[in-house]
């Protein structure tokens, strides 16, 4: 199988957004508000698709959230933004569910963990789940947990290995009963009468190697679409690369047809991070793009000042600052690359191989930074205003390259944007340090 190509599944629509392998892997994400609280956790799930989250997870946990579910999709809808909203179901979905059908009716999607469906009333309770999603015509994703996996079945399981005398360790024995536990419940969600099409299964762990193996075994076993995610991630540095490191193996094989990285943010943290970290690793795989990239060296002993640090920055913010506007106007923008470099030693070449690239001098260099588009030297820039300068030339790229759509049809997409394009930034300058 070449890099990336993808695992064949059936399409699973949730709301108007199709998740299998003959679409693009679907970026998704969970609010982490009070879900009874409408008002805040609408926001929260406009500020999550704003930021390009496809689908947005709620939890549906008790009464007061099940009865908020219909105000905030309302709220944003009002809002002018349009996303599936998903309810995450524990130990009482069967009963929320019944008692609250708007919730039941507004939702995109049910998330059921066999694991607490109900404890010896499990298989019902879950099938009063999967027969509300049928009545309403609503996909489930069945979601199995390494931390809350279905203890009968594991035991069950774990004394037939003991009893058969098989070799398997009890990681292995746990790895299956994740599998059967998520197969089973499939398999009795399309007795009850749910299509093969509208089934996505996770199975989530928090190790890496863990979730490589168990994905991989389920993705051999099924036709299902794949929801990706290493569950209880963690915060910052270590949440990052270890989401990261666990779905870049399982994408690159083809594995994954939708994915969310399962951030802890930091107390008043920005929830949509996760969102822009899930975007980034299918962007750096090459198997979407969702803004334009910069590629920026990470500097040494060459570079004594700081000012290209700030540069590689100040280009950063200012191509998210626009993004927004450009994805609707400028359709396609999101494969430009942008290089910036600190140094004569990798900087031209960089720079060549960008659409747009700047090489700032290092130490000892002449104080000229050396603007290269689509390969060509086009200018070199020199003195205070150099990032309005690079700003300006980026701005004109943009507009000569990507054609405006007719919300921007008006203006000459040839034509020298207008100052209104060039948002401000701080004022930049080569003696910076
Ligand atoms: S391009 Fe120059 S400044 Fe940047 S890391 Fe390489 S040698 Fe150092």
């Amino acid at each position: 199988m070449r890099f990336g190509e993808r695992r064949e599944t059936v399409t699973a629509w949730v709301g108007g957004v199709p998740v299998g392998s003959s679409m693009p892997v679907v970026v998704q994400s969970m609010t982490n508000t009070d879900t009874a609280d409408a008002r805040g956790t609408a926001e929260q799930v406009v500020a999550l698709a704003r930021a390009g989250s496809q689908l947005v997870r709620v939890t549906v946990n008790n009464d007061e959230a099940a009865a908020a579910v219909p105000e905030i999709a309302s709220r944003v809808i009002d809002a002018g933004v349009i996303v599936p909203i998903v309810g995450d179901f524990h130990y009482n979905g069967h009963l929320l569910l019944a008692k609250y059908p708007e919730c039941a009716r507004t939702l995109a999607k049910y998330r059921i963990n066999p694991g607490n469906v109900g404890g010896k009333r499990r298989d019902e309770n879950f099938r009063t789940i999967v027969q509300i999603a049928v009545d309403h015509d609503k996909p489930v994703r069945i979601g199995v947990n390494w931390g809350s996996l279905d203890q009968d079945l594991l035991t069950q399981m774990m004394d037939e290995n003991a009893r058969t005398g098989s070799l398997r360790d009890a990681k292995d024995v746990y790895i299956e009963a994740m599998l059967a536990s998520a197969l089973r419940s499939a398999e009795l969600a399309e007795e009850v009468g749910l299509r093969h099409d509208q089934i996505i299964i996770s199975a989530k762990v928090s190790g890496v190697q863990d979730l490589v193996e168990v994905y991989r075994r389920l993705a051999a076993r099924c036709d299902y679409p794949l929801h990706l995610g290493l569950t209880e991630a963690g915060m910052g540095t270590k949440g990052i690369v270890a989401s990261t490191a666990g779905l870049s193996i399982l994408l690159a094989e083809g594995i994954g047809d939708t994915i969310r990285v399962s951030l802890t943010p930091k107390p008043n943290g920005d929830r949509t991070e996760e969102v822009l970290v899930a975007q980034q690793i299918l962007q750096s795989l090459g198997l979407r793009s969702f803004a334009p990239q910069v590629t920026a060296c990470p500097g040494c002993g060459r570079t004594t000042s700081t000012f290209f640090q700030h540069m590689a920055e100040d280009i950063q913010t200012y191509i998210r600052d626009q993004m927004p506007v450009w994805r609707e106007e400028r359709p396609g923008v999101e494969e430009l690359k942008v290089a910036v470099m600190g140094c004569v030693v990798n900087g031209p070449g960089e720079s060549k191989h960008a659409n747009i690239g700047i090489s700032l001098p290092g130490t000892f260099e002449e104080p000229k930074a050396p603007v290269y588009v689509d390969g060509k030297l086009r200018t070199t820039l020199k003195g205070d205003t150099i990032v309005q300068d690079f700003l300006k030339i980026l701005e004109d790229y943009v507009a000569s390259h990507y054609a405006a759509t007719s919300a921007n049809s008006s203006s000459d997409a040839t034509a020298a944007p207008s100052s209104r394009m060039i948002a401000p930034v701080k004022p930049t300058s080569l003696s910076r340090s």
